[in-house]
């Protein structure tokens, strides 16, 4: 079938943040691969569904809305950090007369 198309996914490391990030490239449709949305592409298994860019620029750009959760974190956790331990140590203070 030459219909299918068969990506070999190559393993290469880029520069992102001063950081090395090993990320795919396939060499035959000039795609790279998000590392993160599909963690199997370095050993050459190819994915059905994942995040293709054309572009490297593209892909940090894409890196760093995976740092930061953009849509992963569709609930903003803002309950918890107002949340105040309610310790009812304070009532036992020592009363000195
Ligand atoms: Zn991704």
């Amino acid at each position: 079938m030459s219909t299918r198309w068969s990506p070999k996914w190559k393993a290469i490391e880029i520069d992102h943040n001063n950081k090395k990030v090993t990320i795919c490239y396939d060499e035959t449709t000039k795609l790279y691969v998000c590392p993160i949305c599909s963690p199997n592409c370095a050993k050459g298994v190819s994915t059905d569904y994942s995040t293709y860019f054309f572009d490297l620029e593209d892909l940090k750009r894409h890196l760093d809305a995976h740092k930061h959760g953009l849509w992963l974190q569709k609930k903003i956790r803002t309950e918890e950090e107002e949340e105040e331990p309610k310790l009812s140590v304070g009532e036992e203070e020592i009363e000195e007369e």
